[in-house]
This record gives structure tokens, sequence and C-alpha cells, in this order.
């Protein structure tokens, strides 16, 4: 069976999920939703998609009624992802939404209980879950080839261009630098350490407070600590390039990943050599991949459902907090 999936929110990183889909056996983009008529007759002569799965953001929990679409992919700016995935929760169909899942963990939860209600799956577009270098450290940390894992570092940022962009207004990113890459140093710690973190602590720098207003991070570095012991120390910028790097040190051996989480090959190596696993595009992967999460209920390594995205957004609100007030912050997840 084909997962058949609208996308909402047609806008850069919509498009590029929609490109990597075309190469997708078990999904496919069958309907848009968004509020520019323009653009939605643009994707439906380049994917040849009809009118009656066309919807806006006014009228489109009238796909209950469309027997043709199974999920929607909701690709839009982060303070709108609460309301959109409940009301396509309510309309009876799949919710597949893009990190972070809401702008703090009570939002992300209300999401995962109107799923769960519904009786629809969540599934949040946690990409690297499905990308080969990453499961093949996974495999080597769960095999012990590692040994005791004792170190995590996740180096996560870039320089953020247009000071009018939505990933820059607090309304609509609901923070800053965290919320949109430190993410990815905050999920990639717990599956590259394998733990779920009982501490947190925080500080946050701001060279420029004109384009970084309040409540917008700039920078943000950040210290992890696990159950075993593990420690991990991880910054989060919108204001440095080629920053994208994972390292993971164990008694026996050590991962090293750089580029660790962007669209690009990922490139890395370990103690024993080289990471040469096939270099994919991400999405087509993530696509195929949560076509049999929702169609067949298969288990990914890492699971990608709304659970896991609270659990980040429970970090990042401890991570927030830590650095609002200078002090440890213990967690339960
Ligand atoms: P974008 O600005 O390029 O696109 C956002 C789209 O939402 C636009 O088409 C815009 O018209 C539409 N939109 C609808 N209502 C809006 C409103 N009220 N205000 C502003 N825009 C509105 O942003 P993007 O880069 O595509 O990011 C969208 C989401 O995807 C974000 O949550 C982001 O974190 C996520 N994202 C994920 C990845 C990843 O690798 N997983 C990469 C990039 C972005």
């Amino acid at each position: 069976p084909v997962l058949r999936v609208a996308i909402m929110g047609l806008g850069s990183y919509g498009s590029r999920v929609a490109e990597a889909m075309q190469s997708c056996k078990k999904a496919k983009l069958v309907g848009v939703i968004s509020g520019t008529p323009s653009k939605i007759k643009d994707w439906q002569g380049k994917y040849n998609i009809p009118e009656k799965n066309c919807y806006n953001y006014g009228n489109f929990d009238k796909i209950k009624d469309n027997p043709d679409i199974d999920a929607v992919y909701v690709i839009t700016p982060n303070a709108l992802h609460h309301d959109q995935v409940i009301r396509v929760a309510k309309a009876g169909k799949h919710v597949i939404c893009e990190k972070p899942m809401a702008l703090n963990a009570k939002e992300g939860q209300e999401m995962v209980d109107a799923c769960r209600k519904a009786n629809v799956k969540l599934l949040v577009g946690y990409r690297m879950h499905f990308e080969p270098h990453t499961l093949e450290v996974i495999r080597m940390r769960n095999a012990g080839e590692f040994g005791k894992v004792l170190f995590f570092q996740g180096l996560c940022g870039f320089k953020i261009g247009d000071p009018t962009q939505w990933r820059l207004n607090k309304q609509l990113a609901g923070g800053g630098s965290l919320m949109d890459i430190g993410i990815y140093a905050v999920n990639g710690a717990r599956y590259m350490v394998g733990e779920e973190p009982v501490w947190v602590t925080a500080q946050e720098t701001k060279t420029d407070h004109e384009k970084f207003k309040p409540g917008v991070d700039e920078t943000i570095q950040f210290q992890l600590g696990f159950p075993s012991g593990v420690t991990a120390s991880c910054l989060s910028t919108y204001s440095m390039n080629n920053l994208d790097k994972f390292f993971l040190n164990g008694e026996k051996g050590f991962a090293e990943m750089q580029p660790s989480t962007g669209y690009g090959p990922i490139k890395g190596r370990t103690h024993k050599g080289e990471l040469n696993q096939p270099v994919v595009v991400h999405q087509t992967v993530q696509m195929e991949e949560m076509s049999d999460i929702i169609l067949n209920g298969k288990q990914p390594v890492v699971p990608v459902n709304g659970e896991e995205g609270v659990k980040d957004l429970k970090i990042m609100d401890a991570i927030y907090q830590a650095a609002k007030t200078g002090e440890k912050v213990s967690l339960k997840l």
C-alpha cells in the first residue's frame, strides 16, 4: 500500500519534501494545503494534484470527507503546528509534523492526546532517525563496540540571514536557535547516548540584541546528564557557520560525524575507520519508512512518534529554564 500524503505549508522545506517524495515507492504526494492560491496552482501543475485534493487554512477540516488522502504533513512555522495538527487529527487523518513539534511540552502533549483520541498516528519529521551513517553508529553502540559510553558533544548552528523571517519572530518560532537547530543536538544526544537525560544546565549569550529580540536565543550552550553518568555538552547558535558536528566517546572507541545532521552527505569515522554507508536523500528514506510505520505498524530503530517529540520539548523547556535561572534543572522523561 502507498501512503497518500497532503503537504500543509508550501514553503522551502515543504518544497524539498515534495521533491524527495517523487522518488518514493511507498508514499505519494496527492494533496496540498496552502493560503496562497498561486502556489497551489504551481504545485498542481508540477505534481499532478487534482483540484479536489487542494485546501486552504480555512477549509482543510473538510479533508475528513476525502477518502483519497491518508495523512497530512504539517510543514508550517513552529507556532502553527499545535492547532493545525489537532485539526488534522479531528479530521481523522494521520499526521506528520515538522520539528519542533510545538512551542513547549504542554502543547506537544495536547497534540499527542488529540491524536490518540482521534485514533490517528502522529509522527515528527525526524529525518536523521532513518539516515544510514547515523543508524550504523547507533548499531555499533548497541553492540557494545564503543564500550561504556562516556561523553557526547553536539555542535549545531548556522549564521541566520534576513532579520524579518519568522525564525526570528518569537510569536511564530517560539524561541531562537534552540527551537530550530539546537533541537538536533538535543535529539542527537538522546539517540547517540541511548539514554534519557536526568538533568540540564545551560548558558545563553547574545551579541546582537537588535536581531535577536527578547525570547529569541542567539546562542545557547547546554549540558545534559544521563543516568549512567554520561554527560553531553552542546552548542546551539544562529551566529556561526560550519557548525554541524557530533562526537561520541566511549571506553573502547569513538564516533565522530561532520556533517552530522545537514541535508548533504553525512560523513564520519569511528575508531574502526571511515563510515561509508550509502548516501541517501534523507526525506525520501524518511517518507518510505514513515509509510511503513503508519500503514504497517513498523517499529523504527529510534522512535519518531509524538511522545519522542514531547521528550525533546521537555528538555528544551528545561534548557530555557536553566539558562534563565542559572540553575540545574532535574528532568523525568
Ligand atoms: P518557510 O518559511 O520556508 O515555509 C513556511 C510556509 O508556511 C510558507 O509557505 C508560508 O507561506 C506558510 N505559512 C502558513 N501560515 C503562515 C503564517 N501565519 N506565517 C508565516 N508563514 C506561514 O519555512 P520552512 O523552512 O519551510 O520551515 C517550516 C517548518 O519546517 C518549520 O517548523 C521548520 O522547523 C521545519 N523544517 C524542518 C527541517 C528538517 O530538516 N526537518 C528543515 C527546515 C525546516
